[in-house]
């Protein structure tokens, strides 16, 4: 249910109707607008619950959420999310860029990348310290050694760091390094390193599992919503059809279509979802005209010599080529690409 206090409700009356609503048995989201604040009540749902609630002071109405997903709903959150770690900033006109290798293979290799992909205009840095390889005989990443270069390319630069989180136990550690905690699509449905990862309140870029629906993907979400992190954001990176010209069916359509049901800030990675390096600038510049918030993009100082994805990344001449294009774009459709100034 949400609880919708009145234009003129007092802190007082909305304190008061989120403790009612915790003593009712229920998990109270409130969501300050700039219109009027709201109060998600999530919950065994029980009609008498809704007529109790109704009575309160300052209380205009009390209505059912419709969407399986509560706290992600736009029906809960009409004004879009932005979320902001370090540099980085997504969501409403704000487009993020993030941009790396796809591993951290050494300091030499993440450094100059960072360099590259900042001076180009880059908002944060990609690489992954833990790696979620198909096979187990595949660079698995150097975990704390690589978060540590992390750390290190982003004293540097000032750029934002995000970096993936493969397992629950792992969650605190990362998060001692990283900006933003990215949750793999191997992972997506990992409902124990979700709320890990929502208890633990740093930024988090969840991506699409490849076979999940755009439901299952919100439902995800909204593990780590409810576990009291508001700072999420989706990321489309494909999909498994039987298309096999492509890694993954990159499905631009979920980004509308996730715009219309969610006020939660959709990032694009055309690097998965296409697998091939040439696809990679058109298919970023379409995320964007279909409305994305924020891109991944893998580079690689040498994508040949790459430990993994080398095939699918840019060199640092081909990103600031993917740069000026995605400009262009993103002026045209209202967005503007820039660090978070309070940064
Ligand atoms: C990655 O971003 O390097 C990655 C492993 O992506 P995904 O989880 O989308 O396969
Ligand atoms: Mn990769």
């Amino acid at each position: 249910m949400i609880v919708v206090m009145k234009k003129g409700a007092t802190k007082e009356q909305i304190e008061h109707m989120i403790m009612r609503v915790e003593q009712l048995g229920l998990k109270s989201h409130p969501i300050y607008g700039t219109e009027r604040t709201v109060i998600a009540a999530i919950g065994e749902k029980r009609d008498e619950f809704r007529q109790s609630l109704e009575s309160g002071a300052g209380v205009a109405e009390v209505v059912p959420i419709l969407a399986p997903y509560k706290v992600a709903s736009l029906e809960v959150k009409p004004e879009p999310t932005v979320v902001r770690a370090g540099s980085l900033k997504v969501g409403n006109c704000h487009l993020g860029m993030i941009a790396g290798p796809c591993s951290v293979e050494n300091e030499q290799q993440m450094l100059s990348t960072a360099r590259a992909v900042k001076a180009a205009g880059a908002t944060a840095l990609r690489g992954g310290a833990f790696k979620p390889r198909t096979s187990p005989y595949s660079f698995q990443g150097l975990k704390e050694d690589g978060l540590k270069i992390l750390a290190a390319a982003r004293d540097e630069t000032g750029l934002a760091v995000v970096t993936e989180v493969v397992a629950g136990v792992d969650v605190e550690l990362v998060a001692r390094y990283a900006d933003v905690l990215q949750i793999g699509a191997r992972n997506m449905q990992n409902y124990r390193l979700l709320e890990a990862c929502g208890k633990e309140g740093k930024p988090v870029l969840l991506k699409r599992g490849p076979s999940a629906s755009m439901d299952e993907l919100l439902l995800a979400a909204e593990y780590i919503l409810n576990a009291g992190n508001p700072h999420v954001m989706l990321c489309e990176r494909g999909i498994r059809t039987f298309e096999t010209h492509t890694r993954f069916s990159l499905t631009l359509a979920s980004v509308p279509y996730l715009h219309e049901r969610t006020h939660l800030p959709v990032v694009v990675d055309p690097s998965h979802g296409t697998g091939h390096t040439a696809l990679v600038p058109r298919m970023a510049a379409a995320a964007i005209a279909a409305g994305a918030d924020g891109l991944m993009i893998e580079v690689h100082p040498e994508p040949e010599t790459a430990l993994s994805d080398g095939y699918q990344s840019l060199t640092f001449a081909q990103f600031e080529e993917l740069m000026t294009l995605c400009r262009k774009v993103a002026e045209a459709v209202g967005k503007r690409i820039a660090p978070n100034e309070e940064a």
